[in-house]
């Protein structure tokens, strides 16, 4: 029966059993903070002079090939290297390698500015499973302006192509922000014509990894803006008729009323940071995933299988806001443990952006509809 699943049916299988068993399946390196862009939005970008500053180091090859030899043997499966941008860390083909070698089925994030030709082909030979590249603009100008790079968008274009001349799987994502929204429609178009699928966002985590000050903040748009740019994303990808199904579905579950009384239990995580999932920061601290500094483990002082017991241990004890737990609109608003830390600095408050999102969701779905039955 296995033998016929497709493989992300396995994974979703093996996944949801460990999430049951509390095996760390799949995990996060983030190798280093340091990147060859600087967005205006980042949560962890910092420069060499920042590290150095910080007291702190890059993990070396062995220390990760150390912690990757434990986790194998505690149901490690799906490794995820990141960064800042993971091409700029020292001995970065040294460590793929090896690890590939050890039988990990390996994706990264990259931005995509250091895959050069020879990079090209160096992947060709040792294909990770996919490479998600982030696009932040359609033009060069918008690479500047959001990324302080000013050839960003040709060399990111350049990879891209030779990527899939190479046989590469390639993924995009796309964080929308008030700095590259005016390119979104090119973005799409972008995606569409080279046939690959795009994640693209308007919703931005505030960066308190960064920023401890940052709660609830980040350079992005008022929730009814961001709604605004949601319902234009769905609409451009999956066309009129799903948007209008959403938005007829967010009508029907609207969100709690500020002031309603509720008498329940918060939910527990819900995603699988914590049951089957872990993120390890560039300076060797194991946390639940990216956007959270806490709880973390840093693991020169303990081994990655009991930083990862006390994680799985303080993920159980995580009670979301009970408002959440109570509101009829918490299926479409999926709103995860992260954006509630981000959002209020803490894991049991309601998080308004959020409830203002999905408050001004419906309308900015019908303004979508209204303007494109005017344009037709
Ligand atoms: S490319 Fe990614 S890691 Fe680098 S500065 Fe931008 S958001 Fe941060
Ligand atoms: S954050 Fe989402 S789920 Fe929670 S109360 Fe607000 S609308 Fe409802």
């Amino acid at each position: 029966m296995i033998a016929q699943k497709g493989t992300s049916e396995l994974i979703e299988l093996l996944s949801r059993k460990s999430d049951i068993r509390g095996i760390p399946m799949s995990g996060t390196f983030e190798l280093t903070p340091m990147c060859s862009m600087n967005c205006r939005m980042c949560y962890v970008r910092m420069s060499a002079e920042d590290v150095e500053k910080s007291g702190k180091r890059l993990r070396t090859v062995d220390e990760w090939l150390e912690i990757a030899e434990e986790l194998k043997e505690k149901g490690l499966l799906l490794l995820l290297l990141t960064g800042g941008e993971p091409f700029t860390y020292p001995g970065f083909r040294e460590l793929y390698t090896k690890l590939r070698q050890m039988g990990f089925v390996i994706s990264i994030n990259s931005n995509a500015t250091l895959i050069d030709d020879e990079t090209v082909a160096w992947l060709k030979e040792n294909p990770p499973q996919r490479i998600n590249i982030t696009l932040y603009g359609a033009s060069d100008e918008t690479y500047m302006r959001l990324c302080q790079h000013p050839t960003g968008h040709t060399v990111v274009t350049h990879a891209i192509e030779a990527l899939q001349d190479a046989g590469v799987n390639v993924k995009l994502n796309c964080s929308v922000t008030p700095d590259n929204v005016s390119d979104l429609e090119e973005i799409i178009r972008y995606s569409d014509e080279r046939k690959l699928i795009l994640q693209a966002t308007s919703y931005m985590f505030p960066p308190l990894r960064k920023d401890a000050t940052s709660i609830g903040k980040n350079n992005r748009f008022e929730p009814e803006d961001c709604a605004k740019v949601e319902a234009r994303i769905r609409y451009l990808q999956r066309g009129r008729e799903d948007l209008l199904r959403y938005c007829e579905s967010v009508e029907q579950h609207c969100p709690l009323e500020d002031d309603a009384t509720f008498d329940c239990e918060g939910d527990g995580v819900r995603c699988r940071a914590g049951k089957s999932s872990f993120w390890i920061t560039w300076d060797g601290r194991m946390l639940m995933c990216a956007m959270m500094d806490t709880p973390g483990y840093d693991l020169s002082e303990m081994s990655p299988t009991e930083a990862w017991e006390k994680l799985r241990r303080d993920a159980k004890a995580i009670r979301l806001p009970k408002e959440c737990a109570a509101c009829d609109a918490k299926d479409t608003c999926r709103t995860c443990a992260a954006m509630i830390y981000t959002e209020t600095g803490t894991y049991d408050k309601k998080p308004q952006y959020r409830c203002d999102l999905m408050r001004a969701t419906p309308a900015a779905c019908r303004s979508i509809l209204k303007e494109e039955n005017e344009n037709e």
